[in-house]
């Protein structure tokens, strides 16, 4: 599709499910990605390990994306080596379901801050970096719940839709600039995401699908590749469904 040689990506939610696939692709077009995970080690050394191929044009750090202190330290360290990044992908996301009478503060808050805050801390350091070379590419990773809203997932839909106001008015902050901010939305993509849910409520939601199956992670990271190409130069506060016709 496009060469990203010599581009620097963050990718946060690097090493399973969606963010895997996105790092991947990345990868496979010749991007340096420095990666991010939450606390899931064992998945990030086997990453690693799948990944020895590709040498150097992979990191892998561990930070949590809501923890705006983890969030410098880990900036501070990227400018250190690369002094700029050019794409940043906010794709760590978690859910906690529950009905909202029956929700305690603890769910809905981790949703908040890891999904919403952590798309804010996150892009807060990215675009200061890419200020420097003036040019960018954010894609924040919501969902159609932002939108469409699912039966216990209040807090998860209002994370989704937070993701995609921020991305409205911060791609008005810095379109002078040729950073771009857009948002990809998958439909249901068959990941640890949603391994818990039973079959009755795969073959309901498959039934809801007009192409009656769950997306790939690949077909999610061929759309975000294409946002954080230069070919999307006049692309910018969009939504991209990636949902089979949701
Ligand atoms: P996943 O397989 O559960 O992977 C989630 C990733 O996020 C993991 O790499 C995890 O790290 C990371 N993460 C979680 N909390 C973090 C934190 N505090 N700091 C840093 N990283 C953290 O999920 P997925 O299905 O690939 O979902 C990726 C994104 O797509 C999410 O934003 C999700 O909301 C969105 N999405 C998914 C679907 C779907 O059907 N799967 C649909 C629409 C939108 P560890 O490995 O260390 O835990």
């Amino acid at each position: 599709m496009t060469d990203f040689n010599a581009q620097k990506v963050v990718v946060s939610g690097a090493t399973r499910g969606i963010g895997r696939a996105i790092t991947l692709a990345f990868l496979e077009h010749g991007a340096t990605v420095i990666g991010i995970y939450g606390g899931n080690s064992a998945s990030a050394e086997a990453f690693q390990t799948e990944c020895a191929a590709f040498g150097e044009q992979l990191q892998l750090h561990q930070c949590d994306v809501s923890d705006s202190t983890q969030v410098d330290a880990f900036f501070a360290k990227v400018e250190e080596e690369f002094d700029t990044i050019d794409i940043l992908v906010n794709n760590a996301g978690i859910r906690r379901d529950k009905l909202l009478a029956m929700m305690d503060m603890e769910s809905w808050q981790q949703v908040i801050d890891i999904n919403l805050t952590g798309t804010f801390t996150m892009s807060r350091k990215a675009v200061l970096l890419m200020l420097k070379q003036k040019y960018g590419r954010i894609i924040n990773i919501t969902s159609p719940v932002s939108t469409m809203g699912l039966a216990g997932q209040t807090n998860y839909g209002a994370s989704k839709a937070g993701q995609i106001g921020l991305t409205r008015s911060l791609c008005k902050e810095t379109a002078k600039k040729k950073i771009t901010v857009n948002c990809v939305s998958p439909g249901f993509i068959g990941t640890e995401l949603i391994d818990d849910l039973s079959p009755e409520q795969v073959k309901a939601y498959k039934k809801m699908v007009p192409m009656r199956r769950f997306g790939k992670v690949e077909e999610v990271a061929d759309a975000v590749l294409f946002l954080a190409s230069k070919k999307a130069s006049y692309i910018t506060g969009a939504v991209l469904d990636i949902n089979g016709g949701l």
